[in-house]
């Protein structure tokens, strides 16, 4: 699903990211473990475009998306992000904060269907053609209405559809990262991305949010996560990254990673959090 091609990173001088490659494949779980400052968030969002690569390739779907000439916005509606600091929009209520991007995609596409029906409009003046034009839903109600009950359906699933009205200040973390995820979850994502998800939570809401990436593990998700969870990684994952400074220095099975560590770095790093 995503191959990445020695992938580097810059910022100024500092080199973070000093050529990863790895190959992610459909349904896999990958856990990334590493000190802080090893370049993990920055791997990630280069995954998701948020970050330029200074040079290397990240081929999703056959597309290299690190090549600026690409339209990454086509690409990253595949991707869900969630951060750890939850990123919700705190001036807009729960359900805006979780329709607000599946509208945007939407009206976007709506627009380009209004571009295509004006050209088919001018051919047909032209060639006396009866070509039907695309039905256009010219209010938007259609696409406002149906992201509403997708996100209320997301929100039922997770038990919070009592707060759809409420503002994100009003929420525990927990119930916060919940909605980030699913949030993420309303653009029907090919691969989801977690960065730290449980980090800035309080313990007694680390399990919830665990247990809602689980669901997700076992509904097949293609997931990259960063976490200091070891025994979550041990569990769930199919893969574990060791990053440190900037590169992968050992990738295995967590059953290879963690009981038989073969880099000097990994051991040391293992010693400290297990
Ligand atoms: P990790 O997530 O593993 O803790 P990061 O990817 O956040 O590591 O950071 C790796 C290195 O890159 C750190 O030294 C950090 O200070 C630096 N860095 C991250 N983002 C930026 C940025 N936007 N500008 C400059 N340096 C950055
Ligand atoms: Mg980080």
């Amino acid at each position: 699903m995503i191959d990445v091609i020695d992938l580097k990173k810059n910022y100024g001088k500092l080199e973070v990211l000093k050529g990863i490659s790895t190959t992610i494949k459909k349904g896999e779980k990958i856990a990334i473990i590493g000190p802080s400052g090893s370049g993990k968030s920055t791997f990630l969002r280069c995954l998701n475009c948020m970050e330029d690569p200074t040079s290397g390739a990240i081929i999703f779907d056959g597309v290299n998306i690190a090549d600026r000439k690409v339209n990454i916005n086509i690409h990253r509606r595949h991707m869900g992000m969630v951060f750890q600091q939850f990123n919700l929009f705190n001036n807009k209520t729960v359900i805006d904060n979780i329709m607000l991007a599946p509208v945007y995609l939407h009206t976007q596409d709506l627009r380009m269907k209004k571009l295509k029906n004006f050209f088919i409009r001018i051919r047909n003046i032209f060639t006396n053609n009866k070509k039907t034009y695309y039905e256009i839903d010219t209010t938007g109600a259609k696409i406002k209405a149906e992201a509403k009950e997708n996100a209320l359906r997301l929100l039922r699933r997770i038990g919070l559809e009592d707060k759809a009205d409420a503002y994100p200040s009003t929420l525990s973390g927990g119930q916060k990262q919940r909605i980030a995820i699913i949030r993420a979850l309303a653009m029907n994502p090919k691969v989801m991305l977690f960065d730290e998800p449980t980090s800035a939570l309080d313990p007694e809401m680390v399990g919830e949010v665990l247990d809602l990436i689980k669901q997700l593990v076992d509904e097949g998700m293609t997931m990259v996560i960063v976490t200091h969870e070891m025994g979550f990684a041990k569990e769930v994952a199919t893969r574990v990254l060791f990053m440190d400074e900037g590169k992968i220095r050992e990738e295995n099975t967590p059953e290879g990673i963690f009981s038989h560590p073969q880099d000097p770095r990994t051991k040391e790093f293992l010693s400290k959090v297990l």
